[in-house]
């Protein structure tokens, strides 16, 4: 049995449609583990390898900067600072982790750029190492994390190391990336364009012939009874987390990979996947993985407060439970 989709447009559609014989390319690559995907509308005679170098260049500086997997990273290595240095912080880095602290302070605490330490314990980090913690690893992940201890200098743009604070921009990059590619593109006069990095997603101006970026949102797995939903990508971006995405079991217990740094355990409620739409994909990323943490209740009910977009699944025995912002629905057709 096949649902029609529902269908989420935002309020005006209002490209100027791309030259006539325009039509659309795409380009693949891969980065921060995971793979990206850029369509773009431009004539048939486009020069194709300039576009993906700069697509690229802009991706591989987001790892230069952020990643944690990269032990040459700036991140990496402010991690690995002595306490009490100081850090001179790239222009997108400071950019992220601003944005990041932001989060922090507004979620409360669920979403965290200083979860490092925590991540690494439970062995989603890149420290070998997989399973429940020991009392002492995690007490002493626990008293080093805290978005608090962030001492930055907006002026100088730096940032003190406090001892043992370990950054970790996962949740929150990959958004970023997106929206560092699609500003590179506009920059290129490439204005008509869809971009993904890992599922996250950000679409601008139309396809040939004037239709918009259509996309569907991310169902988790087993979750086939379920209505699809369709959004047309103009001028916004859209970010899902899922419990689906990487987790390993222990004693019959699931353990995700996001962690709820209020008490330093992975997140344990029944949420499936939390969707949220946002004119910036930095702020989808880091908003969908901050909701998570939050759950069903906490995150459905900040989400309105804050006027955030945004489509949570929750499981129910076999099923899913759908709950929605008052801005999602406003979305919807
Ligand atoms: P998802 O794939 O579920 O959207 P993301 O890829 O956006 O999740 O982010 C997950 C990663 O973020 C984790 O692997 C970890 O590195 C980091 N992380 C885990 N918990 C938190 C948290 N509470 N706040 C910020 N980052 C987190
Ligand atoms: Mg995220």
């Amino acid at each position: 049995m096949s649902l029609p989709p529902r269908v989420l447009v935002p309020a005006a559609i209002d490209a100027t449609p791309p030259a006539l014989g325009g039509r659309i390319h795409e380009f693949v690559g891969e980065t921060m583990g995971t793979t990206w995907r850029v369509h773009l509308v431009a004539a048939p005679t486009l020069r194709r390898v300039p576009v993906r170098l700069a697509i690229q260049s802009v991706l591989d500086a987001v790892v230069a900067q952020m990643s944690t997997w990269d032990p040459g990273s700036d991140l990496a290595r402010f991690n690995r600072a002595a306490a009490g240095s100081w850090h001179a912080l790239p222009e997108h880095f400071h950019a992220v982790l601003a944005c990041a602290r932001e989060v922090a302070e507004q979620s409360g605490g669920a979403f965290d750029p200083t979860a490092g330490a925590l991540v690494d314990a439970w062995g989603f980090g890149p420290a070998p190492r997989q399973g429940v913690p020991d009392a002492a690893t995690l007490s002493h992940a626990r008293r080093t994390a805290g978005w608090r201890h962030l001492d930055i200098d907006p002026e100088r743009r730096v940032l003190r190391q406090p001892g043992g604070l370990a950054l970790d921009l996962s949740a929150i990059a990959k958004g970023f990336g997106v929206d560092l590619v699609a500003r590179r593109l506009q920059a290129l006069g490439i204005v008509h364009h869809l971009v993904e990095v890992g599922g996250e997603l950000r679409g601008a101006g139309v396809k040939p012939g004037g239709r918009p970026w259509w996309v569907q949102l991310e169902q988790p797995d087993g979750d086939d009874s379920g209505e699809r939903t369709l959004l047309a990508l103009h001028g916004l971006s859209v970010a899902t987390s899922g419990d689906y995405r990487r987790w390993f079991e222990h004693d019959g217990a699931r353990y995700s990979h996001t962690i709820d740094p209020r008490d330093g355990r992975p997140i344990r409620h029944g949420l499936a996947a939390v969707t949220v739409i946002h004119a910036d994909c930095m702020r989808a990323d880091a908003w969908s993985t901050a909701l998570t943490v939050l759950g069903p209740d906490a995150g459905a009910a900040l989400a309105d407060r804050l006027g955030l977009a945004a489509r949570l699944l929750v499981r129910d025995g076999e099923g899913f439970v759908e709950r929605r912002s008052a801005a999602f629905d406003a979305l919807l057709e």
